[in-house]
């Protein structure tokens, strides 16, 4: 740890907020968790026969996130960006390290913090087992570790051409509420308040994620926007995609705009932590059983094609199947942006 210090004591600090209730969350349940807080290291015993998936998001004061921003909130949101990457591998998850730089020692802000932060755990039944506190501009930064099965991890690699292509949930909402908050679009405060969650308290979909372990080829998490984000599996997978427009899965407040404004917030909208998944027409019955079982809407977009020239590349379509345009995988969304209804 750093050898800067706060007026509460930094152990005062991380025992008040952080360790007191990362140890009354702790279960006998958390087999894979031999030690949590308080050592030098926190110990993991791997799971037998599964891997340890891995992964951090960081999250920066006026970058990522408003100045002012409500604490509980932003613990929220920054345990659910990692989840929903584990989601996205198919990975089940066993614990979280947070490294934090707080400003000032704010303790009704650190009690928000520690009371989202400790929710979202729960609910994910993810626990806090050690983490770095210090001084400086507000940063949180979470590494969030995860079990999987040897070999089924669903990566990005694994698209083959006559693949369905599927996001689960409705897309574009979280670019909506930005919008709304940038003032670029008016929004009842009605609509707003159906669509500022997807913005600030992003679910991960983590129990879709391990459903799909033996039936999708390949996944991500949709953080920077559908299309964009596919481009990653397209590339990674050495194939093409055609995409129906129509087809994207849109909450009803997203309907009410503009046919432009619906296309541009489904198609490259970020932030909407859905799940965007290829796999086989052979597995529709399942996915389907799966959508009704998770009471999750799951939506089949378009299709896996055989890379046509050396750049992937989505072909996005209209209700009739006609070509609307022709998009590079990466990077594309600029061109989308002057793409109109
Ligand atoms: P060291 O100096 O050995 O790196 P620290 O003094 O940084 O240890 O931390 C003491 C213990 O508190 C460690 O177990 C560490 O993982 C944990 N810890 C520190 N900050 C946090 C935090 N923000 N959240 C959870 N655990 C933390
Ligand atoms: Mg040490």
């Amino acid at each position: 740890m750093s050898s800067r210090s706060t007026p509460l004591g930094e152990f005062d600090l991380i025992d008040r907020f952080f360790k007191t209730s990362a140890d009354s969350l702790r279960t006998n349940a958390d087999e894979a968790i031999t030690l949590g807080i308080g050592d030098d290291c926190a110990l993991i015993k791997p799971p037998v026969n599964e891997e340890i998936a891995i992964t951090s998001d960081m999250l920066v004061e006026g970058r990522h996130f408003f100045v002012g921003a409500d604490p509980a909130q932003l613990a929220r949101k920054a345990l659910a960006v990692n989840l929903s990457d584990l989601s996205a591998m198919g990975a089940r998850p066993l614990g979280f390290t947070l490294a934090i730089a707080l400003p000032a020692v704010d303790e009704a802000w650190l009690a928000g913090f520690s009371k989202g932060l400790f929710a979202i755990a729960k609910e994910y039944s993810c626990p806090l087992i050690g983490g770095d506190t210090t001084a400086g501009p507000l940063t949180i930064s979470i590494t969030a570790f995860g079990a999987i099965p040897t070999g089924k991890a669903i990566r990005r690699s694994g698209a083959k051409p006559g693949d369905d292509v599927w996001v689960s949930g409705t897309v574009g909402d979280a670019r909506l509420s930005l919008a709304a908050l940038r003032h670029e679009i008016n929004l009842s405060s009605e609509d707003l308040q159906q669509v500022e969650h997807r913005m600030h308290q992003p679910m991960a979909r983590v129990e879709l994620g391990v459903q799909l372990r033996n039936v999708a080829t390949a996944a991500l998490d949709v953080s920077d926007g559908l299309l964009g984000d596919l481009g990653h599996i397209l590339k990674q997978s050495h194939v093409d995609a055609e995409i129906a427009l129509d087809k994207l899965p849109k909450s009803i407040t997203l309907q009410k705009q503009d046919l432009a404004i619906q296309n541009q917030f489904a198609a490259c909208g970020g932030d909407d932590y859905e799940l965007c998944f290829t796999a086989p027409s052979s597995q529709r019955d399942k996915i389907q059983a799966i959508s009704k079982s998770l009471n999750l809407p799951l939506t089949l977009i378009g299709k896996i094609l055989p890379k046509r020239d050396s750049q992937a590349k989505v072909y996005l379509l209209d209700a009739s199947g006609t070509l609307l345009s022709d998009l590079q995988a990466a990077p594309f969304l600029n061109s989308f942006d002057h793409f109109a209804s």
